[in-house]
């Protein structure tokens, strides 16, 4: 297999349009809607004027009221011609509202936007994220089309289209590749789901920044995601990864996740710059009652950036001080699957939830199943594997203050 196929986020390649091109796209395929909704409505009116005025004539004949057959045909016509001013006005709305999409919906794809399967296995539908800068989360909205053949080999393409209450649409592509081969082979020995937490400045460090493990320089960062991509690395989608866990899928040796807890002002304002910068996908897991969670969706929206529960209100100090003293330990299962749901009614998506802290009650791993959730990440070290509970799976936590080395190392 050439090494352009396993690039899936390389130079030449663009996997993700930039977030202009797809609003222009956007708008472009709602502006083409628009205008054969008005030709289709426009060829309907003319079709309905000529069959009432040939039934009209047809009836007058027959009656022997030609005298009439002027007046009648004209109150239809009037009619007919009221009806296409009202759909004329219904079409200059909508086209006004197709207008100004300026990137106003912004979708995410679910891991890499060229997918891999291995033929005959099934293609899983990771799906797609969308943020709109009026209705917020609309990922619950957001539909694909398209076909899988994963017995035959070859390229297909699924499509995600989602609009908002106001009208605007905006679309994303898929690119399926069916292979048997991908370069560097399937995987065999686990996948590395990445764990960081804050993101800093090195021409501006806050104080203890250089030596806290959680915070990482975007220089290392920057030197991370460009070993990723140098090479070719696959980013699996939740979904895609779940089913490796089942056993039923297979993903690219090289193959990993990135995920940044607790949605810091370092990762949003700037690691998510960063993996623009590298087209690489993330996940965010968000503290959703912060106050300020809204705006963290609205601002940051990025085509590369999946915002997951990190709990609604889980993340701070219990009674019982076990594990990390997170407060999970004090809550009945019903706590924590109400917590869940409050995280989920925000984020609009069950794929991923993330413990805080890494606590793990007894109780936890069925709750947070029972809540609907497809995967949750703790801070335990180690690789994703087949066979693993998917409710409790282990990170590569990555520390700031080491280089380049020890990340190549643990990958
Ligand atoms: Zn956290």
């Amino acid at each position: 297999m050439a090494a352009s196929h396993m690039r899936p986020t390389g130079p030449d390649e663009k996997p993700y349009e930039p977030r202009h091109s797809r609003a222009e796209e956007a708008r472009g395929y709602a502006e083409r809607r628009v205008k054969q909704e008005s030709r289709r409505r426009r060829h309907i009116a003319a079709f309905i004027i000529a069959a009432v005025a040939v039934a009209l004539c047809v009836v007058a004949a027959g009656h022997g009221l030609m005298k009439n057959e002027g007046k009648q045909p004209e109150e239809q016509n009037t009619t007919a011609a009221e009806e296409q001013t009202t759909d004329e006005t219904e079409d200059t709305s909508e086209y006004s509202t197709g207008l100004p999409n300026d990137g106003r919906i912004v979708m995410t794809l679910a891991g890499s936007a060229d997918t891999y399967v291995k033929r005959g296995e099934s293609y899983i539908e990771g799906g797609c994220y969308a943020h709109d800068a009026t209705d917020g989360q609309i990922t619950d909205k957001v539909t694909a089309s398209g076909t899988v053949d994963a017995q035959t080999a070859g390229d297909y393409t699924i499509t995600y289209t989602v609009s908002d209450s106001a009208g605007y649409v905006a679309t994303a592509t898929r690119t399926v590749h069916v292979v048997d081969e991908v370069d560097g082979g399937w995987d065999a020995d686990g996948i590395a789901v990445f764990m960081y937490h804050d993101v800093y400045d090195p021409a501006n460090p806050p104080e203890g920044a250089t030596t806290n493990q959680n915070m990482i320089s975007t220089t290392s960062l920057d030197e991370q995601l460009q070993w990723l991509n140098d090479h070719s690395y696959y980013y699996p989608s939740w979904a895609e990864l779940a089913a490796y866990i089942e056993g039923k899928h297979s993903l690219p040796e090289r193959s990993c996740a990135l995920t940044f807890d607790d949605g810091t002002q370092g990762f949003l304002n700037l690691a998510i710059p960063e993996l623009e910068k590298h087209k690489i996908p993330a996940t965010s897991f968000l503290i959703c009652s912060d106050a300020d969670v809204q705006d963290k969706l609205s601002q940051h929206a990025s085509p590369y950036v999946v915002f997951q529960s990190h709990s609604f209100d889980m993340h701070r100090a219990g009674y019982t001080k076990k594990g990390h003293g997170g407060r999970i330990f004090d809550m009945s299962e019903e706590d924590i699957v109400a917590d869940l749901n409050r995280s989920a009614q925000i984020l609009k998506t069950k794929d991923a939830f993330a413990y805080p802290f890494g606590d793990v009650s007894d109780i936890a791993p069925e709750a947070v199943k029972d809540a609907g959730f497809q995967l949750a990440f703790t801070t335990q070290y180690g690789l994703v594997q087949p066979g693993d509970d998917p409710m409790q799976l282990k990170r590569m936590r990555i520390f700031g203050t080491y280089g380049l080395d020890s990340f190549t190392g643990v990958i």
